[in-house]
């Protein structure tokens, strides 16, 4: 097991292009981090650093009490899965999954105690002598798995391991993967930039933005206390909706006039509101929400629309009978962030 920290770690490609602005954060020993963040925030080039695939410009990598930044990946004890898999085709499932310890001067018992072993954790059992074009996807990407459990490591990294799983699947690999990181207490740094995989997997999320950290923080904290405007809306299905207001008269207000919550009389200008989805009271109120469309989801409804002109979406349970139409709403004070409208960041 082992503690990971890193200390301004940078990378700026050849080309000049910094994909890692100077990043500090400490992953504890066990613990689950992922890194999410949309298409080019860095976070594939900050997991490369981590695993030794991409040299660091700057800054310290520590993995346990050894500084790694030229340390060879195969001297890293770490074990990579890959989003392909990265599996040998001509090869069986029982020897991709040996394939790492072989050239480690361990005994062929000890190798084969330690497939099984591995194969009996994944269910694997019946599949060993296949190949594996003759598995399924999340057989493979178990195979992958098993060949990093396999190797003992101190530190597991995923780079998109799900992603070329259907939904269905997707969700049961999530769920075994998570299951199996508690059980064997590895610690793993997780690569995704699916936002329902970084709250339902993490122990902590950092969540990237143009090389950036915009935010570390548990699931809870990412979700119900976002750091930013681009936290708030990267984070969520459908996202927290954002709306324009002012501080006016000592109360922030909609456009319409309507006052949404007290504010200190002495502030004035602009103000990005925010709230989830499922936060908002439906059928009274002030403020009033202009009802486009439902959307059935089965255990719940979303409903489409406008408040103060601008795009909003409302959730409620099925049993909600709202249809499209005017209805009046609250948007409770306790439920609202407030984010400068400038920089994004919240007040
Ligand atoms: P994705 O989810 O699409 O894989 P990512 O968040 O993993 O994206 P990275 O692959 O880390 O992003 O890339 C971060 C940025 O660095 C991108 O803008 C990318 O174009 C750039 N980049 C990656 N590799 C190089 C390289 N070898 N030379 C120059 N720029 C690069």
């Amino acid at each position: 097991m082992a503690r990971v920290t890193l200390d301004r770690v940078r990378k700026t490609y050849p080309n000049g292009f910094e994909a890692v602005q100077p990043t500090t954060f400490e992953i504890e020993d066990g613990e689950f981090l992922v890194l999410v963040g949309p298409s080019g925030c860095g976070k594939s080039t900050l997991l490369r650093m981590i695993a030794g695939l991409e040299e660091i410009t700057e800054g310290t990598l520590k993995i346990g009490d050894r500084v790694v930044n030229t340390v060879d990946p195969a001297d890293r004890d770490i074990a990579m899965v890959f989003q392909n898999y990265a599996l040998y085709p001509h090869m069986t499932v029982r020897r991709n999954i040996a394939y790492g310890l072989q050239n480690r001067g361990i005994a062929k018992t000890e190798i084969a105690a330690k497939v099984d072993e591995a194969a009996r954790m994944l269910n694997l059992g019946d599949y060993l002598d296949r190949k594996p074009s003759q598995l399924s996807g999340g057989q493979r990407q178990r195979v992958a798995m098993g060949r990093a459990i396999v190797r003992d490591p101190s530190l597991f990294l995923f780079d998109e391991p799900l992603s070329n799983l259907d939904a269905k699947l997707r969700n049961q690999m999530r769920i075994e993967i998570k299951a199996l990181q508690r059980r064997l207490g590895v610690t793993s740094i997780y690569v995704t930039h699916d936002q329902v995989e970084a709250m339902t997997m993490a122990d902590r999320i950092i969540v990237l933005n143009g090389g950036v950290i915009e935010q570390i923080g548990t699931p809870a904290e990412i979700y119900h206390s976002p750091a930013s405007v681009f936290v708030a809306s990267f984070m969520g299905a459908p996202p927290m909706n954002l709306i324009e207001a002012q501080f006016e008269s000592g109360a922030v207000r909609l456009a319409d006039g309507t006052a949404v919550m007290a504010a200190p009389s002495s502030r004035t200008g602009q103000i990005t509101l925010g709230i989830r989805p499922e936060d908002v009271r439906i059928g009274e109120g002030e403020t009033t929400f202009d009802i486009a469309l439902v959307e059935e989801l089965g255990a719940h409804r979303l409903l489409h629309g406008k408040v103060s002109g601008q795009p909003f979406t409302a959730h409620v349970l099925k049993e909600s009978p709202i249809e499209a139409g005017v209805h009046p709403i609250t948007l409770p004070g306790e439920a609202l962030a407030l984010f400068d409208p400038q920089t994004g960041v919240r007040l």
